[in-house]
């Protein structure tokens, strides 16, 4: 589905991300490791078409989007998530999963009262998957910082992209917040495909799946979460030998 070819990005000489290639398929789950640097999040920004690469390609199911306007790429069902949780505090948490699972449409339509009956399904099914059906009326400026980081997740899921890219999503999380963002997103898989960013180990572990690893952006590795533990060359990245 993904196909992320040769890509190079340049900032005024320096190579954030040099010669990078990775595949994912449909409905697949992929976790990015790299020391602090490495150009994980630069690989999102290109693959979303915010950073523009000097050279190389991303596929879409077969399209080349390297160069498409990022809300082009955004239509053809990438959603990206940041590090930071971008909520509208302002919003109960439902209207912030409504109004992104109405991201074609006109948002001044309103909240709540315009929303359809299928729509309330899909947003019902969405706060029970983040297990938030009990904070549904609650701003979301008034969450936890694990629960806005559940209801980012989760509005990136309403907008019904099929590859969700999750930018360290368990920042700032306590073990008990981050098992609990790692039995989220495996419920995720194959519906959605899901390239997470993230440097903890344990819920690397938890995750499961693939592993590459990027280092001073640049392909390291690519494992099992296991192999990738015992890889000499991984290891000598993180210690910095
Ligand atoms: P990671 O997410 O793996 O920690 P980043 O992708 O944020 O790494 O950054 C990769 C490298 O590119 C870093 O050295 C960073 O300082 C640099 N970088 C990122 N964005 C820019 C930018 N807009 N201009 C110049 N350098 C940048
Ligand atoms: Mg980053």
């Amino acid at each position: 589905m993904l196909k992320v070819d040769g890509i190079t990005v340049d900032f005024d000489g320096f190579k954030a991300i040099d010669n990078f290639s990775m595949t994912l398929e449909r409905g697949q789950l992929r976790v990015l490791i790299g020391p602090n640097g490495a150009g994980k999040s630069t690989l999102c920004d290109t693959i979303i078409g915010r950073v523009r690469a000097a050279s190389g390609h991303v596929w879409l199911n077969g399209e080349d989007i390297t160069a498409l306007p990022e809300f082009e790429i955004v239509r053809r069902g990438i959603c990206r998530k940041f590090q930071t949780p971008g909520v509208l505090p302002s919003l109960t948490v439902r209207d912030n999963l409504a109004l992104a699972a109405r991201r074609d449409r006109r948002w001044w339509t309103g909240f709540g009262h315009a929303v359809d009956a299928t729509e309330r399904v899909r947003v019902d099914e969405i706060l029970a998957a983040i297990g938030l059906e009990d904070r549904a009326t609650t701003l979301a400026g008034l969450l936890a910082h694990g629960e806005k980081q559940w209801l980012e997740i989760g509005m990136v899921v309403a907008t019904g992209a099929e590859l969700l890219l999750l930018d360290e999503p368990t920042a700032g999380m306590g073990p008990n917040e981050t098992s609990r963002t790692a039995k989220l997103i495996k419920s995720l898989l194959g519906k959605h495909a899901v390239l997470v960013i993230d440097h903890d180990m344990k819920f690397v572990e938890e995750l499961g799946g693939k592993v590459t690893v990027m280092h001073q952006g640049k392909f390291l590795k690519q494992g099992t979460v296991e192999q990738i533990r015992n890889d000499p060359d991984v290891a000598a990245v993180y210690l910095g030998r």
